[in-house]
């Protein structure tokens, strides 16, 4: 039994499908003579890289099994000083003039090839050894790490040291039935992903992927955050009735589509839907969400070798928009950095990628293909009721720059006698402590606001979303983040403005009575968990929230607040009858 962070309820039991090698789909691309000393340095980069992870694991085997076994290791260290492949693929690079990876994937096949037609078999069986270098490799100059997908044909429990949003997207989903990671933390992608696709996940496991291979028996606790590797029949049984009990309570949860989320004593909530693709959407009218909270749109842009035409967007906006009536849906615009990369933008890498060019960032340096967007969601505000969210912004400059590119596009559109709406709400994620602390002076320039508190508190903390390691200090409950909340809701408020959650606090039904209390409008969270918000808002009182926030509000230390949680949160909600 191993213990990890409980990402995605449910439980699952089938067969690993361990994913780690790389299977990228690389483009190649033009690189100008100025730039190939760049391509090569980037080369050198990954060599360094790669040849540390390397002497990591030979040192490991040399300790953990023998000298002899960590041998192999050196030939692999010398595959990677070979001028075959080095040499050859900064040559290519010259040659063609394109790209290192596009480069390194054309040498290593060459070279492979050649090894695999020797007749002598010990040079057959270094071919083997070549891929297995080469794709460590081809993962540190690309930052990817991704797996045979393509190879998946049964159902199947996938684990991996990590996963990409990218790589969850491109999943054959009828084929998974269960996430297990290494790292992670409840807001990394992965762990939205899963919950999204309703999916049972654990991650933060540490180290399971070294425990674990192809074809073993695994049980996967999305509640508890176990899970279990190959377990005896009585084990297995356990699970199989705790398994039958979850879906038949979902089910009855699924029957709650058409309540409201109103608390006892007549308050009124909204409760919407987060997507990340635009086909959830279907998912989001079958648990009755009220409209969305959050389209996160890059996930459109992801796994492509070429960026969503402005006509392809306006579809995927126009299809949510008008799904989503009579509610509104609020596209977010892109949000790509960070977790998050582009292929076709082909942004240099950075130290700090969540500190760095991620969101409105990337998009005011990127004017261009911010206008696509920003004129496709415009246009199918016509069809629908649209609201436009920036995310990322830091402060009322970058407010306003985001909205000097809309009104080009607008103006641009206008020319063009193309409709749209223009009374559009116009509104900012609060994910950066520089934006909730002078949410008084952005409340004036916006219409809503959404706080995401995934990134809010890793910003707020400096604790990583995605390491584990830092997770302990990943706490909503933080006084810290509780005032920065309580501020940016009275600044809107003031503003009368209204303001929505769309982070994952805002889909744990503990929290649920402390965000009513301290006057949050609307929450917004994966599809399959709209039911029980309700259900938990349903049970609770307005008036006793208030006085709880209050309570929470005084409190010094993390620990009081959670003690206080622990008594009077909302987890009770649900398994009470409403
Ligand atoms: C957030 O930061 O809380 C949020 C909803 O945005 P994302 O998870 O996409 O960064
Ligand atoms: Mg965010």
């Amino acid at each position: 039994m191993y213990k990890g962070v409980a990402a995605a309820p449910g439980i699952a039991i089938g067969k690993v499908f361990m994913i780690g090698q790389t299977e990228l789909q690389l483009r190649k691309y033009k690189v100008a003579d100025a730039q190939l000393e760049k391509e090569m340095t980037r080369l050198d980069l990954a060599v360094t890289a790669t040849s540390q992870e390397i002497e990591a694991i030979k040192q490991k085997v040399a300790k953990e099994v023998g000298p002899k076994e960590a041998a192999i290791f050196n030939a692999y260290l010398h595959i990677l000083e070979d001028p075959l492949l080095i040499t050859a693929t900064k040559d290519w690079i010259k040659k063609e003039h394109c790209n290192a990876e596009y480069a390194l994937q054309e040498t290593t096949r060459q070279l492979v090839q050649q090894f695999m037609e020797s007749s002598d078999e010990y040079m057959r069986e270094r071919a083997a050894d070549i891929s297995d270098v080469t794709s460590r490799f081809m993962r540190h100059l690309t930052g990817q790490t991704a797996g045979p997908l393509s190879e998946i044909d049964e159902e199947v429990v996938v684990v991996a040291h990590d996963l990409t949003p990218s790589q969850t997207a491109s999943m054959p989903r009828d084929k998974i039935i269960g996430f297990v990671t290494d790292v992670g933390g409840r807001t990394s992608h992965v762990a939205i992903m899963a919950r999204s696709l309703e999916i049972p996940a654990v991650v933060g496991l540490q180290d399971i992927s070294q425990h674990v291979v192809n074809g073993d028996m695994m049980v996967i606790d999305g509640i508890a955050g176990e899970v279990v590797v190959n377990p005896d029949a009585k084990i297995l049984a356990k699970y199989r009735q705790a398994q039958q009990k979850y879906v038949q309570a979902n089910r009855k949860l699924k029957k709650m589509k058409g309540v409201t989320a109103v608390t006892k004593d007549g308050y009124r909530l909204t409760v919407a839907a987060n997507l990340e693709l635009p086909e959830e959407i279907r998912q989001a009218q079958k648990y009755g969400a009220e409209g969305v909270g959050l389209f996160r749109t890059e996930f459109l842009y992801l796994n492509r070798p070429e960026l969503p035409s402005e006509e392809e967007q306006f579809e995927a906006y126009r299809m949510v928009a008008q799904q989503s009536l009579p509610y509104a849906a609020i596209v977010r615009t892109l949000d790509i950095g960070g977790d998050k990369f582009l292929s076709p933008l082909n942004t240099s890498k950075e130290m700090n990628p969540f500190l760095g060019l991620r969101a409105i960032r990337l998009c005011l340096s990127h004017v261009d293909l911010f206008k696509v967007q920003l004129r496709a969601i415009l246009r199918a505000s016509h069809f629908g009721k649209i609201k436009l969210m920036f995310p990322m912004i830091s402060g009322i400059e970058e407010l306003r720059s985001a909205k000097a590119v809309l009104d080009e596009a607008r103006a641009e559109l206008t020319h063009k006698r193309i409709s749209y709406d223009k009374n559009m709400e116009i509104g900012i994620m609060i994910e950066l402590p520089s934006a909730a602390v002078t949410a008084d002076i952005l409340a004036k320039e916006v219409d809503f606001f959404s706080i995401g508190t995934n990134d809010l508190i890793q910003y707020t903390l400096a604790a990583d979303r995605v390491n584990e390691k830092v997770a302990y200090l990943y706490n909503p409950l933080h006084p810290a983040i509780l005032r920065l909340i309580k501020g940016v809701l009275e600044a809107a408020h003031h503003e009368r403005i209204w303001v929505g959650m769309c982070g994952e606090m805002a889909s744990d039904p503990l929290m649920t009575p402390l965000l009513i209390g301290l006057g949050l409008d609307e929450f917004s969270t994966v599809p399959a968990f709209v039911p029980q918000l309700k259900q938990c808002i349903r049970s609770l009182n307005f008036a006793e929230s208030k006085d709880l926030a209050e309570k929470v509000m005084a409190c010094t230390t993390t620990r009081d607040v959670e003690d206080i949680m622990e008594k009077h949160g909302g987890h009770a909600c649900l398994d009470q009858k409403n």
